[in-house]
């Protein structure tokens, strides 16, 4: 007969009200049913965070920044370690070590979707978007690595594969690059095959549209007519002023624009792809399925970012409603992470080749492949996603 999971303590025992227990009954309702009696349990959950100086500055239309941060959980049952990881401040992994390791020790590990929901009920007062969706995120990824192990196959396998090849742009173009450093990378990314490059644009906010235009030439210049150019405003242009730019990119043939205004103006994205050719896009900071529907309605193709929108879970429904509407979806930085879940998605487009996040995700994690002819392949031949992290480059990093 086996043993049921022991019943940790979460030290908060009183954030909804009525409730004495010291862990949240919802959580222990879900995981402790006699079907996941026999499963391994998780027994540690561990978070740090990373802070790693960009190659050089690096900025968009809205923001600049020198270094990036990465967050990376464990979470161990059975002998085996999963791991997941995802961009956001260091208070990210104080979240995940303090407030989820109670809740999720000694659950079930193979119960995703009874942990997440747990954990969802338990974070009703602290609220479930931005940063905290970052951390559930991370959770989820490093629970489907370590269930894809605890099953001895791959996570590509785990999920099932729509397709072999994963096909990816070239992303980077930041406004703080002058032009030789802008052709030297889209050059890098043509020698990779890719058949799609994105540049920023919206430089300081709007207020320079004849740089803006001045950079789209250059790239189009670059590459030619056959591949495909795509750029980001990151939500830096007014609607009107988005209108009059985006006339331009279509006589350029630019074929994706992204964010032209704040993806929290969906009445603006509509009125702008009402008026345009070419693809508006946006979804980086899509969290909750309400928030990926009304998306769904005011673009032509949804990005999801599985670092944010709840991992691997959270991608697998936030494509199953753009596929509702008739969407394709393209993943959203954080290329590693999403190479299994993309190759699962019937209605997958691409996947974004962001400069920053490759350069630590090839330098810091083992089982990162270089990009040929375009395309990312999932490994089925490893356990989990079979992504590791060099610990010991990192640690000089470690910023909590
Ligand atoms: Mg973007």
């Amino acid at each position: 007969m086996p043993m049921p999971p022991p019943k940790p303590t979460t030290g908060q025992t009183d954030d909804v009200p009525g409730r004495t227990s010291t862990k949240d009954p919802a959580i222990s309702d879900m995981t402790e049913s006699p079907a996941h009696s026999g499963a391994p349990t998780i027994d540690t959950v561990t978070a740090s965070a990373y802070s790693i100086p960009t190659d050089q500055p690096e900025g968009d239309g809205t923001l600049a920044w020198d270094k990036t941060t990465m967050v990376c959980v464990t979470v161990a049952a059975g002998g085996m370690t999963g791991l997941g990881w995802t961009y956001a401040p260091p208070a990210t992994a104080h979240l995940v070590e303090e407030m989820f390791g109670p809740q999720l020790r000694g659950r079930p590990a193979l119960a995703i979707a009874a942990i997440d929901e747990g954990l969802r009920v338990m974070l009703r007062n602290a609220g479930v978007r931005g940063l905290v969706s970052y951390a559930l995120s991370a959770v989820d990824v490093a629970l489907w690595d370590l269930k894809a192990q605890l099953l001895g196959v791959s996570l590509a396998d785990l999920l099932g594969p729509a397709r072999s090849d994963v096909p990816v742009y070239g992303s980077g173009g930041f406004t703080t690059y002058d032009a030789k450093t802008l052709e030297r990378q889209v050059r890098g990314w043509l020698s990779e095959g890719v058949g799609a490059v994105k540049i920023k644009i919206a430089e300081d906010a709007g207020g320079d549209v004849a740089q803006d235009l001045r950079r789209v030439e250059q790239v189009r210049g670059l590459i030619g007519a056959d591949t495909e150019l795509f750029v980001d405003a990151n939500g830096g242009y007014s609607r009107k002023q988005a209108v009059r730019v985006g006339r331009v990119l279509d006589d350029h043939d630019v074929h994706w624009f992204e964010e032209p205004v704040s993806s929290q103006d969906k009445d603006g994205l509509a009125e702008i792809r009402a008026l345009l050719d070419l693809d508006i896009a946006a979804g980086e900071y899509a969290d909750e399925l309400p928030e990926v529907r009304r998306l769904c309605e005011v673009v032509d193709c949804l990005q999801l970012d599985a670092t944010r929108c709840g991992g691997i879970s959270g991608w697998l429904r936030g494509a199953a409603v753009a596929a509702a509407h008739g969407l394709e979806v393209s993943g959203h930085c954080a290329p590693y992470v999403h190479l299994a879940v993309a190759a699962a998605t019937p209605n997958f487009r691409h996947l974004e080749r962001f400069h920053d996040h490759v350069r630590i995700e090839q330098r810091f994690l083992e089982g990162t492949q270089e990009l040929r002819f375009g395309v990312l392949r999932a490994d089925a031949a490893q356990l989990g996603h079979g992504f590791r992290l060099k610990s010991e480059d990192l640690a000089p990093y470690r910023v909590a």
